[in-house]
């Protein structure tokens, strides 16, 4: 049976897998990454996985063809150069991916890591067969991709744009990227645990200042659960994240008029509650008309997004 190859390289693991052309993982890998190890080190390492999945592939009796891989950052046009990974500095500006390709077993092409979720859930997932879809994955950043007509638009740095440094609060704290109130800055991962965190100070009778007083910390897990009995710092901090992030599907709705959003990331365990917040602030910030012809989900891919996109986009037919 033919697979393609997905190669998912993270600032801590790199995920390897043999994916089939209905977006099932077949065979896996998983090693540790250390992003601080030299550029050759780095490559060795990468090519010696990449031998390594394409060997178990065919042990498995899969025929793999081609190679998608996938990892935070900006290339060059023709995706053979790292631009900037912020996650591996001694790859920067290294003739990294054009060493790899080098020494691929299969025809091997790159991509930015939010492309490749935004791939896997328009190929497998939540956002099947959708004409205009956004797929934004929250987490400790911001980041998105965009499928247009099966087809990823590439405008800057071979991303479009970047969705998570929309502004959406003009006047709002500064972003990480030196803009102010990017949608980055008002609902990411680490903005939502510090809303939680204060509204916790200020109600401490509550789930979560109680979870915190347990285990010295609020987390993603902890909102979870302070959630789940609808402990009002954690509904707060969800509602008011969410909403910032309604406000981002406004503005991107105004440049790619996205007939669906899905949103992904670990914030998108949060569920129902985020989904609801989201869609609130979408209605409320949004051109009217324009409100009830988008839909907001959550994603269907969530640890495998990267991998099983990254085979996708060497799929046949790809952009
Ligand atoms: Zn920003």
């Amino acid at each position: 049976m033919h697979c393609t190859i997905g190669v998912d390289l993270g600032g801590q693991s790199v995920k390897l897998a043999a994916v089939d052309e209905t977006g099932t993982i077949r065979v896996r890998r998983q090693a540790k990454v250390d992003a601080g190890q030299s550029a050759a080190f780095l490559t060795r390492q990468i090519i010696d996985e990449i031998w390594q999945i394409v060997g178990d592939a065919r042990t498995a009796g899969l025929e793999p063809c081609a190679i998608g891989m996938v990892m935070p950052g900006y290339m060059d046009p023709e995706r053979t150069r790292l631009v900037f990974a912020a996650n591996f500095p001694t790859l920067n500006g290294t003739s990294f991916l054009a060493d790899v390709k080098a020494a691929s077993p299969l025809p091997i092409e790159f991509d930015a890591d939010s492309n490749a979720a935004a791939m896997a859930e328009y190929r497998f997932g939540a956002g099947r067969g959708v004409d205009r879809l956004i797929v934004v994955a929250v987490g400790t950043g911001i980041g998105g991709g965009v499928v247009l007509n099966g087809r990823i638009p590439r405008i800057r740095q071979h991303i479009a744009g970047s969705l998570g440094h929309v502004i959406v609060n003009a006047k709002g704290p500064r972003c990480k990227c030196g803009a102010r109130g990017c949608v980055e800055a008002m609902a990411s991962g680490p903005v939502l645990e510090a809303l939680a965190a204060r509204l916790a100070d200020e109600q401490p009778s509550s789930r979560l200042a109680s979870l915190r007083a347990e285990r010295g910390r609020i987390t993603g897990v902890e909102i979870a659960e302070a959630l789940a009995v609808d402990d009002p710092p954690a509904v707060q901090a969800v509602a008011e994240c969410g909403w910032w992030l309604g406000a981002g599907v406004a503005s991107w709705n105004v440049i790619y008029a996205p007939t669906k959003v899905l949103i992904a990331g670990g914030i998108a365990s949060l569920g129902e509650p985020l989904i609801a917040a989201v869609r609130k602030g979408f209605a409320e910030v949004g051109q009217p008309t324009m409100v009830p012809a988008v839909q907001i989900d959550r994603a269907a891919f969530v640890a495998d997004a990267g991998v099983i996109g990254a085979a996708a986009l060497a799929m046949p037919d790809r952009d």
